[in-house]
């Protein structure tokens, strides 16, 4: 396989300890976790009870304040739901993921608030918008953006939003396993993200729910009332047990992974010293794994991502359709052709960015 993945903010491998545990649940342990009468469903319902815990302890959450569902797309997708059906309004950036984009730029009661040309949040901008909504309006804050890697001032963001009476969203996507999360501190009231970010398996995520600041919330799937009747659907025990072993592995690593991060992005910026470019995003707040770059010299129109395979460098989410790609990147006046996303995993080594750093370079020189 090549090393040469530099996407991971798309994607991670399932850590192998985390595949390791998934294992039984697909084969010897299959019983129904909602099962009364067998000892296999037994087994899987006291794992699923030992993944909440894990994951809880990432989150810094409760862990019975925790659903689990198919990925973060859901999630937001049943927040915003929810405000949609009482008819509230929706507050958000014109920068946040498609899965939170597309849903509200849809719903006639969505306001948007301005942000800086680094993807940080204009305060002015929210300050004002959240007094033009009514009070019990859902405020939106993507915590680390996917494209710029951008870490938001989401304490003073949730403390504006919450003085103005409203519920706080935040899509913690791709914080998860990459900074410190405590849900309970941050007074916010609902938190959506996805396994697969944190070197877990695709296909499940989790909202979780602030037990202390909302209730009667109500299912976007219904069924047969698994999970307090809040999502239904036969609970899937295999991928339960990889997210939360991926979450126990991240938060025992966090500060080892963004060491490494820093160090890989230190080489690859010292390989291309003198090279004319520009970083992209905070570069006071940052995902250490992120890097941003627009390099000026690349004058084709051709963008340059697709210049430098197969190295796996990307420009936007990979998540968007071609239409949707460089929505963020055109609304805060980014060059699209010139600008790539760089994102590091635990895989990726000081050799693999020099490599890259090299490509790069003869890519420029043309
Ligand atoms: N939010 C952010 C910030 C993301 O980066 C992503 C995926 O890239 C999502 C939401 C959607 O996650 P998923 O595709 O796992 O549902």
């Amino acid at each position: 396989m090549s090393t040469f993945f530099f996407d991971y903010n798309s994607t991670t491998p399932v850590d192998p300890e985390a595949l390791e545990d998934m294992l039984p649940f697909f084969s010897d342990v299959f019983a129904n976790p909602s099962g009364q009468t067998s000892e296999m469903s037994w087994k899987a319902q006291s794992a699923i009870k030992a993944s909440h815990l894990q994951i809880s302890k990432l989150l810094g959450c409760k862990p019975q304040e925790i659903t689990f569902t198919s990925g973060a797309t859901e999630s937001i997708n049943w927040v915003l739901e929810t405000f949609i059906r009482d008819k509230k309004s929706i507050l958000l950036s014109e920068i946040e993921h498609d899965a939170c984009f597309q849903k509200a730029n849809e719903y006639e009661l969505s306001l948007f608030f301005k942000s800086h040309q680094d993807g940080s949040a204009d305060i002015d901008s929210l300050k004002s918008q959240v007094e033009q909504v009514p009070s019990g309006s859902l405020v939106n804050f993507i915590w680390a953006h996917n494209e710029l890697g951008t870490i938001l001032e989401v304490e003073d963001c949730i403390e504006i939003a919450k003085k103005a009476g409203h519920f706080v969203h935040l899509d913690a996507t791709q914080a998860l396993g990459k900074i410190e999360i405590d849900f309970k501190k941050l007074g916010a009231d609902f938190l959506s993200c996805s396994a697969h970010k944190v070197y877990g398996p695709k296909g499940i995520g989790a909202l979780v729910i602030n037990s202390s600041t909302v209730s009667g919330m109500k299912p976007l799937i219904a069924g047969g009332g698994q999970q307090n009747g809040l999502r239904s659907g036969t609970l899937n025990p295999p991928l339960i047990v990889g997210f939360g072993k991926a979450c126990e592995i991240a938060l025992n690593r966090l500060a080892k992974d963004q060491e490494h991060y820093k160090g890989l992005r230190e080489v690859f910026l010292n390989e291309i010293e003198g090279l004319n470019y520009k970083l992209n995003g905070s570069q006071s707040k940052y995902l250490t794994n992120t890097l941003n770059i627009s390099l000026i010299d690349w004058k084709s129109p051709s963008p340059l991502f697709m210049e430098l395979m197969p190295f796996s460098v990307s420009q936007s989410s990979a998540c968007s359709t071609e239409s949707n790609k460089k929505r963020i990147l055109s609304a805060l006046g980014i060059p699209e052709a010139q600008t790539i996303r760089i994102s590091f995993g635990r895989q990726t080594t000081p050799k693999d960015c020099m490599a890259l750093a090299d490509k790069v370079k003869s890519t420029l020189r043309g």
